[in-house]
């Protein structure tokens, strides 16, 4: 594969993790489906444990350990958000508590933000407590502040930004700078910004998690995980990875790395149809409020100018007081933003949120019931419209 750090991202996305010249011409890597490997003698074999001893995992062993499939995506995501090595799991919730149970034992402390993932934060609480972890919910808003809630041992910061659900910025560069002088891993989690809208490791992060489940695979057709790492950071997430059992489907890998060539361009779309349809929506006498930090005025809007490079198409909003059945006609006939989990693919989705179950450090005070929306590839025009139609279904229900 020739060199493509002189090419710009656009270019990088295009080659990056396939190699014609190496497959007979053919234009994308084949899917290996393999769980054992042969080994043409017994030094062969041998290598293959010095190999994972002395940390180096170059070569290929067992199907858990990862396949031609799975390096070649390891290899593309890296070098998008510049990190030493990456490793695939089964889903994006697997890298999240691979990633944590790499770094934390029995009486050591996690800071985590409050507005994180919710089943990460289900995770920290029915598991990582159980095994001995303290936990601690910081404010996504605490930037440098975060020091003053660090203790002896404090082994991890874990950040999410923006947030789910409610899409707080959280200053990066401040938390990190703190915890690299602290010799403190720092784990992100980027699947909001995909590696085309932020690259956590450029901002001094460890761990860089990736649900390819959502924008990175953009067909809502699969479940994958990346955890991209430094060259510390490697070795521990990758053997508690594979040492956990998370591993992904050969399949999925390729569909994943598919996905990946046409991100940026799926992601410009993504950011120009979601701020048309969030600046819409501000206007409306229905909201109160919308959580999208790509819009001049949100609290995050400086931050967010600063160190990222684009924004994705989900963003959250608090409507005013209604009735549950107002809310109801709005959401039960909805005809593109269908209610459904997930989001990052090509389609719009739209679910109701309930932020104040999740919230530990700070209260969350709204005026009326509260929405995610993810703002997809269609015509923004039709999309104005069917949001259009639920509020006069809304209003038709008082
Ligand atoms: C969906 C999601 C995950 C988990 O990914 P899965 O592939 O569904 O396990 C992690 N983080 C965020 C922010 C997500 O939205």
């Amino acid at each position: 594969m020739t060199d493509l750090s002189a090419y710009r991202r656009d270019t990088q996305i295009l080659h990056a993790g396939r190699d014609p010249d190496a497959n007979h011409g053919v234009v994308n890597p084949p899917v290996y489906h393999c769980s054992t490997v042969i080994f043409q003698s017994l030094d062969e074999l041998l290598e293959t444990r010095r190999d994972r001893a002395s940390g180096a995992y170059v070569g290929f062993t067992y199907g858990r350990e990862g396949t031609v499939t799975t390096r070649a995506f390891e290899d593309a995501v890296t070098l998008l958000e510049g990190g030493y090595r990456a490793v695939v799991t089964s889903c994006g919730l697997g890298a999240i508590c691979a990633s944590l149970t790499a770094f934390l034992s029995a009486g050591d402390h996690l800071l985590i933000v409050d507005s994180l993932y919710g089943p990460a934060r289900a995770f920290c609480e029915d598991f990582l407590r159980k095994f001995g972890v303290e936990i601690t919910y910081y404010p996504p808003s605490i930037g440098a502040g975060i020091e003053a809630l660090m203790r002896p041992n404090t082994k991890v910061v874990y950040i999410e930004s923006p947030g789910s659900l409610t899409f707080e910025i959280t200053d990066v560069p401040a938390i990190t700078s703190i915890c690299r002088a602290r010799g403190i891993t720092t784990i992100m989690d980027n699947t909001w910004s995909s590696p085309v809208c932020f690259q956590p490791l450029k901002h001094g992060v460890d761990v860089s998690i990736n649900a390819a489940t959502k924008y990175i695979s953009g067909h809502s057709d699969l479940m994958l995980g990346i955890a991209v790492c430094t060259e510390e950071a490697f070795v521990p997430v990758k053997k508690t990875a594979s040492g956990s059992g998370y591993c992904g489907g050969p399949d999925d890998v390729y569909m994943a790395l598919r996905g990946l060539r046409t991100l940026p361009l799926r992601m410009r779309q993504h950011q120009a149809n979601a701020t048309r349809v969030a600046t819409w929506l501000q206007d409306r006498p229905e909201v109160a409020r919308v959580m999208y930090p790509a819009l001049p005025g949100d609290p995050g809007h400086e931050i967010w100018k600063r160190d990222f490079t684009g924004a994705s198409g989900l963003f959250g909003i608090v409507l005013n007081a209604c009735t549950d059945a107002q809310f109801a006609a709005m959401l039960d006939h909805m005809k593109l933003f269908r209610l459904g989990y997930s989001w990052g693919g090509y389609e719009s989705l739209c679910v109701p949120t309930y932020p104040s179950d999740l919230r530990s450090a700070e209260a969350w005070e709204a005026p009326g019931p509260s929405l995610r929306l993810h703002v997809g590839l269609e015509d923004v025009e039709d999309l104005i419209a069917d949001l259009e139609a639920g509020f006069a279904r809304l209003a038709a229900a008082a």
